[in-house]
């Protein structure tokens, strides 16, 4: 798409810190990255949410996620690492072409991704819904 950033960047039109490419996937360090090693992997073909994807490029993307999170943690010497994908604005998401946060990630580094929320008796109910909605 002629106007977003991501579709840009993997044309080389926009500058990035590209880290990985192959065919399908495109992957470069996150700009205002949240820890050192903060990386974004993006597939080459423009969606804009997770939900359009179809099972063989979610296949692709993961693979890709799965060979560039192991070369990052090895880089920085992470203990650990999150995959974090938003979808949506209410969810976080400001660019809109899918994309997987890599944030490497190691014990005590102060990355603050605590969430809470009190449930209000609504497992029994909502299991059923969501199991419903899933199946139909
Ligand atoms: P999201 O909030 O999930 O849509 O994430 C978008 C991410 O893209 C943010 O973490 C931004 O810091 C990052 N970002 C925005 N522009 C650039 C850019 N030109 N190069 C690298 N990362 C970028």
């Amino acid at each position: 798409m002629e106007d977003c950033l991501f579709c840009q960047i993997i044309k080389g039109k926009k500058p990035s810190h590209k880290v990985y490419e192959d065919e399908d996937v495109y992957a470069f360090l996150d700009i205002n990255p949240k820890v050192k090693g903060h990386t974004l992997v993006v597939p080459k073909e423009h969606s804009e949410t997770f939900l359009d994807l179809d099972s063989s490029q979610i296949d692709t993307l993961f693979e890709s996620v799965q060979k560039i999170a192991k070369g990052i943690t090895e880089t920085v010497n992470a203990e650990g690492f999150n995959l974090m994908q938003n979808n949506g604005r209410a969810a976080g998401q400001v660019v809109d072409h899918v994309h997987v946060h890599i944030l490497p990630r190691k014990q005590d580094d102060g990355l603050d991704m605590e969430w809470s929320y009190e449930p209000e008796g609504e497992f029994q109910e909502l299991k059923k819904e969501i199991k419903n909605s899933i199946e139909s």
